[in-house]
């Protein structure tokens, strides 16, 4: 059986192309025949939505408070191969529920534990915060993704993120790999956008080679509720998300065997 991997796209950030990127990268790695899961971390639930899922059965809200199983949330979306467990505004109060529970950060890593195995890759979307959801997502993923919005101060905002990171690997979940930076919504035509790519390639070495451009089409999708690659297939955007899914599994491909599985059932028993 193949492996699987879990990815966590996080920025505390609000608006920099986190739900975005987790949407469109998953669509174009279910393209390639990775059967993949989106899980909506986020209560804002956009990912769900971008997805044409609706929650009216169990969401992740059931999921952490232990009242559903993940497989029981989990519901199929438009495009082949690519599914999503849905979030709701809910989940504001799963996490104030989680708050005071012993083994509040591992609560998503022991529900991951039964449903992933029907996947290749599971992307969990996370809110702008570094609270205590995405603290459950960092500790249920073997890698993260943050992607930063080429703009004023783009690089000040990675700080809190990569100190967060480090701080998980210290305290909850060592095996944790920072996979990669993604630069997006850039727009060639500015300075500003050009200035802040080439700082990020020259500050973070792991920033990916791949620049998610700005695009009206990109922005457009969420509202029809397809991805990228099913509503403009020919996009530039669309092209962009190939060739960053491209980079994600080289660079999946090359971590060492996954510490999350056995972490978890330390922490469960
Ligand atoms: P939040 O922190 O609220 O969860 P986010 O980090 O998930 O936000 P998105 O929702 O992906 O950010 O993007 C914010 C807005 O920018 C959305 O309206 C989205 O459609 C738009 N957007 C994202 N990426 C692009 C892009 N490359 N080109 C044009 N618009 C984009
Ligand atoms: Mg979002």
């Amino acid at each position: 059986m193949s492996r699987v991997h879990v990815v966590a796209v996080a920025n505390q950030k609000g608006g920099v192309g986190k739900t975005t990127t987790t949407v469109n990268l998953a669509a174009a790695s279910a393209e390639t025949g990775r059967r993949t899961l989106v899980i909506d971390a986020d209560a804002q639930a956009n990912a769900t939505s971008a997805l044409g899922a609706r929650a009216d059965g169990p969401s992740l809200y059931d999921v952490l408070l232990g009242q559903a199983a993940l497989t029981d949330c989990v519901v199929a979306t438009s495009w082949p191969g690519l599914d999503v467990a849905p979030s709701s505004m809910d989940l504001v109060a799963a996490e104030m529920d989680l708050a005071r529970r012993d083994d509040r950060e591992f609560i998503l890593r022991g529900a991951l534990s039964d449903t992933v195995s029907a996947y290749d890759l599971v992307l969990i979307d996370c809110g702008p915060s570094l609270g205590l959801m995405t603290l459950n997502a960092l500790a249920a993923s073997d890698a993260a993704i943050a992607p930063v919005q080429c703009e004023y101060l783009a690089l000040e905002g990675l700080t809190a993120l990569l100190e967060t990171i480090r701080r998980v690997q210290t305290n909850l979940h060592p095996g944790l790999q920072l996979l990669g930076v993604v630069a997006t919504m850039y727009d060639g035509r500015t300075r500003l956008s050009q200035e802040v790519a080439a700082q990020l390639r020259e500050h973070i070495p792991s920033t990916f080679q791949t620049i998610v451009p700005r695009s009206i089409r990109l922005s457009e999708a969420p509202s029809h509720q397809r991805s990228i690659i099913e509503y403009a297939p020919a996009s530039r955007g669309a092209e962009a998300y190939r060739e960053l899914a491209g980079e994600l599994w080289d660079r999946l491909a090359a971590l060492p065997p996954s510490t999350r599985g056995g972490a978890a059932a330390g922490v469960s028993a």
